[in-house]
């Protein structure tokens, strides 16, 4: 059973409010497409694995996909996590095209993509060695009792290929395809055969892990140095993200697509609570999305239902970014 679904991480819908906010001619823009471009393979990876962990038996296995939880004074993410009453097992999710190479001198991965270009990247399996390790912590800091905790690199696309120097067996057992996946899961559940938690216990490491899950909240405009003046405001259309919509008689109207609808800015107002704050007064509404008047801007504001705080003029509605 999936605890925690696979939807996109903040930092991705964050990134795609940027995209649309930031004006083509801008020079940041080619390094913020490359980071998107790099973070969006990552998710269709993982993305890609919901259906082969569909297989598994929904009453006896916890998933939880991208949860980064706490230890000591820092976080660690994890791409996937499955917990049995048996057993745990940490996925670590990639999602690379060409030829990898599993450098066993230097711990180090090298990829080399079809127009032989090398890229280094650190070695996954030391990475998800050390997720374990602070799994252990994590639940040993939570007072959760100990189960084994097994590990697996898996690479989404079949087409990868995986290459090592012969005899480096740390790499051919930690490191599989995702359709070699319901294999090797059914010969760890041959493996752990004693159980550990009980349904109670289970039910409670769930929810403590749902409870400290704190994702990362980026301010995307710091990390790339943009102002916030420059993001470029409107209602977007959500079907072709065309800036800004045209609003008529009480709608709005996307001018290439022609999608019209009344509520359009409920979404276009999340680009502000991703890119720029989660308080907005009238007067920083109307002028994200370029409202003609501030009594439209109050109307519109008001429909929304939002929690205000303060008084008339100093009012500010409190922004909550959907799940
Ligand atoms: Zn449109």
């Amino acid at each position: 059973m999936f605890i925690k679904g696979c939807g996109p991480s903040l930092t991705l819908r964050k990134m795609e409010a940027l995209l649309r906010r930031l004006p083509l001619e801008d020079p940041k823009r080619p390094i913020i497409e490359n980071d998107y471009g790099k973070y969006l393979a990552g998710f269709r990876g993982e993305q890609s694995l919901v259906y082969t962990l569909s297989f598994l038996n929904e009453k006896q296995y916890l998933i939880f996909h991208d949860i980064r939880l706490p230890i000591k004074n820092h976080f660690f993410q994890i791409d996937y996590l499955i917990l049995s009453a048996n057993f745990a097992l940490i996925l670590e999710v990639k999602n690379y095209v060409g030829t990898v190479y599993f450098d066993p001198q230097f711990d180090q991965l090298i990829r080399t993509t079809q127009q032989d270009i090398e890229e280094t990247f650190p070695d996954p399996v030391s990475q998800v060695e050390q997720h374990r390790s602070n799994l252990l912590i994590y639940l040993h800091e939570q007072k959760l009792g100990t189960i084994p905790i097994e590990t697996l690199v898996i690479f989404s696309n079949p087409y990868t290929q995986l290459k090592t120097t012969q005899g480096n067996h740390k790499i051919t057992k930690k490191v599989i395809h995702k359709e070699k996946f319901l294999h090797i899961f059914q010969g760890l559940e041959n493996k752990y055969s004693k159980e550990f938690l009980t349904h109670k216990a289970m039910k409670k490491v769930s929810k403590i892990i749902m409870k400290s899950h704190t994702p990362l909240n980026q301010d995307l405009l710091l990390k790339y140095q943009i102002q916030r003046e420059i993001l470029m405001s409107g209602v977007h259309c959500p079907i072709c993200f065309t800036l800004p919509m045209e609003k008529l008689l009480g709608k709005w109207r996307c001018n290439i697509c022609d999608h019209q609808s009344s509520k359009t800015h409920i979404q276009s107002i999340q680009d502000y609570a991703l890119l720029v704050d989660t308080k907005i007064t009238n007067r920083e509404f109307r002028n994200f999305l370029d409202i003609p008047s501030a009594s439209i801007s109050a109307k519109l504001l008001n429909s929304m239902n939002l929690p205000k705080e303060g008084k008339s003029r100093a009012v500010t509605y409190q922004l909550i970014i959907d799940e």
